[in-house]
């Protein structure tokens, strides 16, 4: 399903996400204060906006709230981006997802309602966008810099009515498969290498975001 995003903020993080949800066929509207970074877009994005997101008279007029996602990438001015965020929220934007400098820059934005919170400095906007846009991946929380749990819907009959020691997951996809929900809701928490995977299954698994997208990827 097509959905619309929306970006404001165009730095590395806001860019990175823009091009991945370009790149696989989503319609991005992108908003920054600096002209000279809304012209690099205006080629990539479905539509750049110069204007300065502070202005609610500015995210009224671009409609704003009609959009699935938006995206609040501002780096540096944590005001700014607290602001702009809780407004977003006030007009009825379903889901905000905000990029946080430090720790206390998280904890506010998830007072005022974020949807999502993404604590990384790193450029890690390939990464989300591809978690935006995956059918199959339910749930992805980073555990450390280097793991993140993640919940995968099992879609690609190849995978079903096979024991994990048949899938070896750990060998080929390099992840631990934590539990199984089944389709009935039921959960088997670390399941034994002799369970077998089901139609209508999702499979928790822990490993580095990038064996989660290559797992996505297949499991299609
Ligand atoms: P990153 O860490 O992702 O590279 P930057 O601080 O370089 O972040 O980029 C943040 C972007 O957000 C800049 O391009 C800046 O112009 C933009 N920005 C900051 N404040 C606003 C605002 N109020 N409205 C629109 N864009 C803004």
């Amino acid at each position: 399903m097509k959905q619309n995003y929306a970006i404001i903020g165009l730095g590395r993080f806001g860019g990175s996400i823009c091009r991945s949800l370009v790149e696989s066929g989503q319609e991005v509207l992108v908003i920054d204060s600096n002209e000279d970074r809304v012209n690099e877009y205006m080629n990539i994005a479905t539509h750049a906006v110069v204007g300065n997101a502070q202005d609610e008279m500015t995210l009224r007029s671009l409609g704003i709230r009609n959009f699935d996602h938006v995206i609040v990438a501002i780096g540096e001015d944590i005001q700014a981006s607290i602001l702009v965020t809780l407004m977003l929220k006030e007009m009825g934007v379903p889901n905000v997802l905000a990029k946080a400098q430090n720790e206390y820059h998280a904890r506010v934005l998830e007072k005022i309602g974020a949807d999502k919170v993404v604590h990384s400095e790193r450029d890690m906007g390939v990464r989300i966008a591809h978690n935006l846009v995956s059918k199959n991946i339910l749930e992805f929380i980073e555990l450390s810099d280097e793991f993140s749990l993640a919940e995968i819907r099992v879609t690609n009959a190849r995978f079903f009515n096979r024991t994990l020691i048949e899938l070896n997951f750990r060998q080929k996809y390099g992840l631990t498969v934590v539990a199984i929900r089944r389709g009935n809701g039921k959960v088997v928490v670390s399941p034994d290498a002799t369970e077998v995977v089901q139609e209508y299954d999702n499979l928790l698994v822990i490993g580095t975001a990038e064996d989660v997208d290559m797992l996505d990827e297949k499991i299609n």
